[in-house]
């Protein structure tokens, strides 16, 4: 079987697209969805990554509030400012940047944003919630990878699904969201006695490892999907995924590729749960 590739920039530009009609709507009921984007000190790759939510959210009519802060930025002020974006009535999601520079807690400063704010999803409210199958924000790329299996048409109640990596940011939601639309979950991890084995049982397999092509094409089922969140620079600058695509191409009915699979998904539900946000205020 040669697998269809999951063209995850066409799916996440159309996911774009829907949320910047819905914010045209809020806006002219004279609701602005606003972001407020907060990066702390000056790493490189923090700053493309919020520069580029940032366009994408402009690009979605939805308003973007920059707060940039000093790497010397003491833990108090940035959780006064995360109070403040709280109290601001504008203010629809609240982003941190992370990684914070050395010395801040980000524990803290993400238990510290309103909860109906919490557009990525990260707060112990919103995992508890997804926890008890409750509606509230889901992280950003768990949430794209569950698009990108309705766009496969694939049957999720029943299936054998495997996540690998077990990450409060991607796997452990991920499996959380497998689980409450009836999937019977596996979750692996470093400590996995036998990660092959219980590839070879998936009829979906979520890849969130960060070690370059360590799942074999040879380990995937005939016929199962699967999605690859990893992403990881090789020597040469070529990014891969936690699959080997190749192989894993023979086998699997569906596969994300690496760039351009689960990765540009972030972003788009990242705006979605703005809007979503922007629309419960509205109510
Ligand atoms: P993480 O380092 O927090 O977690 C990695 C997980 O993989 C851990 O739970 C660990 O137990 C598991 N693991 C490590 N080695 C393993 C092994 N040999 N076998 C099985 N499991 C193993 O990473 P993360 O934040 O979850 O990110 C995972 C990957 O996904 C990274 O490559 C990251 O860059 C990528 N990522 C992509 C997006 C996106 O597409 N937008 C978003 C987040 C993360």
């Amino acid at each position: 079987m040669i697998a269809q590739i999951i063209d995850g920039k066409a799916v996440a530009a159309r996911v774009r697209a829907g949320v910047a009609t819905s914010a045209a709507a809020l806006r002219a009921k004279h609701i602005a969805p606003t972001l407020a984007v907060v990066l702390v000190g000056d790493d490189p790759a923090s700053a493309v990554y919020v520069r580029n939510k940032a366009k994408a959210a402009r690009e979605a009519n939805i308003d973007v509030r920059d707060h940039k802060l000093a790497a010397t930025t003491s833990q108090a002020d940035l959780l006064a400012l995360v109070h403040s974006l709280n109290d601001d009535r504008d203010v629809d999601g609240i982003l941190v940047q992370m990684p914070l520079p050395k010395g801040l807690d980000e524990g803290a400063v993400i238990r510290a944003i309103d909860p109906a704010k919490d557009v990525d999803g990260l707060h112990p409210i919103s995992l508890g919630y997804l926890a008890q199958g409750r509606p509230g924000f889901v992280s950003c790329t768990p949430k794209g990878c569950m698009k990108l299996l309705a766009e496969v048409d694939t049957k999720v109640e029943g299936a054998r699904a495997v996540v690998l990596g077990r990450s409060v940011l991607v796997g452990k939601p991920v499996a959380m969201l497998l689980q409450n639309a009836n999937a019977t979950v596996t979750m692996c991890h470093s400590k996995t006695r036998d990660l092959a084995a219980e590839v070879k049982r998936a009829d979906i397999v979520v890849a969130a490892i960060g070690k370059p092509e360590l799942v074999r094409g040879e380990w995937i089922a005939d016929g199962a999907v699967v999605l690859d969140v990893g992403i990881n620079r090789m020597a040469d600058g070529k990014l891969v995924g936690d699959v080997d695509f190749a192989g894993a191409s023979q086998r699997a009915r569906a596969i994300t590729p690496v760039p351009g699979g689960v990765g540009p998904m972030t972003i788009a539900c990242l705006l979605e749960n703005t809007v979503e946000a922007a629309t419960l205020r509205g109510r």
